[in-house]
């Protein structure tokens, strides 16, 4: 059997460059509760960021749970059907109502022409994703929110560093959600973190993510445990210093696999790219016109233990939490459901090697070559 090539692996710097970071956590024997690497993490990931604010969390989701809190986000809020399901999953965990609206079939993200039909007396806020990094059109979800006095509330699990217009991504909106699993660009094995422009939002997101805690006697909101510890913190620090030799590396997989997919009929690159990507993921579509199914080519890559995976594929709206919505039906969500039959991400990550590539490429052009 080959050897297993993953869609993912994370960024692990030399572990013998952790192990000083250990031995701080050991010597000073603060493990959690806001400590120095924690602050320091903080700071660094802004300052790399370009952001103002920045509150790190356990994981994405217990980010997303609480920015929904911190805005007191309730009644309906429309997000999109093409996403991993933590993004809807956080709305039902504060009993608000997700409403499905369609994809834009050339960014993967909401379509902002039909935000408006979607927008209900019970409408609080707005959800997009940045899908594979992508931006959305932020610019006119941002006119259709302050119109219609919605908050905006960025799922960015996958636009780390990501840069629009000249400034980062995540300046946009009322606050733009990260995470930091271990399958994400940027990782602290798990971790995440909230985005918001002010230092009043960050510390009411501060309270909610340690119980509520103002201060040792005053607790001034039903917070949840969502910090993130010492040595998650240190890792990140460690793994800031990697960050950009790992974006590079990912920028050149994306080249070769780019060239190689645009010579093959039926293959679909799924966007071009723009200055400031992450290079996160490499989505193909796959057509008519090619040689076999996205199905067929998605178990010929499982077949010589190369992990593609069909992100996103199926659709949030076809769990069984949310495919009796009004707004979950097929025909309410066409492009959506297109794409996620088309779809096929290839394994994009900074230690994938030459070798590792030219398999991704032989099994493509071997379908390809297929008649029937
Ligand atoms: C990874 C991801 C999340 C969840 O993040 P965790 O850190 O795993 O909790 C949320 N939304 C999207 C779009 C994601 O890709």
């Amino acid at each position: 059997m080959k050897s297993l090539i993953p869609v993912a692996s994370p960024l692990l710097p030399p572990l013998e460059d952790f192990i000083p970071y250990l031995q701080e956590i050991w010597r000073t024997k603060r493990l959690t509760n806001g400590g120095p690497f924690h602050e320091q993490l903080e700071k660094e990931l802004a300052d790399y960021l370009g952001v103002k604010y920045l509150s790190l969390f356990a994981n994405g989701t217990l980010a997303l749970v609480t920015a929904l809190q911190a805005l007191r986000i309730s009644g309906e809020v429309i997000t999109t059907p093409y996403s991993f399901v933590a993004t809807a999953h956080s709305l039902l965990w504060n009993g608000v109502k997700p409403v499905f609206v369609d994809i834009d079939p050339h960014t993967y993200n909401l379509d902002p022409d039909r935000l408006e039909e979607a927008i209900t007396p019970a409408t609080t806020a707005i959800m997009p994703v940045h899908c594979y990094g992508i931006p959305c059109n932020v610019d006119r979800i941002q006119q259709i929110a302050d119109r219609y006095g919605l908050k905006v509330i960025y799922d960015a699990a996958h636009a780390f560093g990501v840069r629009h217009k000249g400034q980062s991504l995540l300046t946009h909106g009322d606050m733009s959600i990260l995470s930091f699993h271990a399958t994400k660009v940027f990782n602290t094995f798990e971790g995440g973190a909230i985005v918001c422009p002010d230092a009043k939002t960050k510390q009411r997101i501060d309270y909610l993510k340690n119980f509520g805690f103002a201060d040792e006697v005053t607790v001034v909101a039903p917070g949840i445990n969502g910090k993130m510890s010492e040595i998650n913190a240190a890792f990140g620090l460690l793994q800031l210093k990697h960050i950009d030799a790992a974006l590079h590396r990912r920028k050149r997989v994306d080249g070769i696999y780019r060239e190689a997919v645009s010579a093959v009929p039926g293959l679909e690159l799924a966007w071009t790219v723009t200055e400031g990507h992450n290079y996160s993921y490499f989505p193909i579509l796959v057509g008519p016109g090619f040689a076999v199914s996205r199905d067929a080519l998605y178990e010929r890559f499982r077949e010589q233990n190369i992990l593609v995976r069909r992100y996103f594929y199926p659709l949030i709206t076809e769990f069984p939490m949310y495919r009796g919505l009004e707004s979950a039906r097929k025909t309410n969500l066409p492009f959506a459901d297109d794409i996620s039959h088309r779809i096929l991400c290839l394994p994009i990550f900074d230690s994938l090697t030459d070798d590792d590539i030219d398999r991704v490429i032989q099994i493509i052009t071997t379908a390809a070559s297929e008649t029937f």
